[in-house]
């Protein structure tokens, strides 16, 4: 999931959240509790220019433990 930086309208409070990309607008804020929240740019987005930011996640993830080339389990890393 990627992480998104929201800003409080009602405290001004800056906070981070994981949340899937279809409840990113329906966050509410850290502090206060109101959902009078304004996304803002994540680093994480930031950093991929907003290309497909979940899917290039999940694809890492999928791909950790499935990498390996020992073929038997041998390695230990199973
Ligand atoms: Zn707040």
């Amino acid at each position: 999931m990627p992480l998104y930086e929201y800003r409080c309208g009602d405290c001004k409070s800056r906070f981070e959240l994981l949340v899937s990309h279809e409840r990113a607008d329906q966050v509410a804020c850290a502090q206060c509790g109101s959902e009078n929240v304004r996304r803002l740019l994540s680093v994480f987005a930031t950093q991929r220019v907003g290309a497909a930011a979940g899917a290039g996640l999940e694809d890492f993830s999928a791909g950790v433990g499935g990498s390996c080339s020992c073929g038997g389990g041998s390695c230990g890393c199973h």
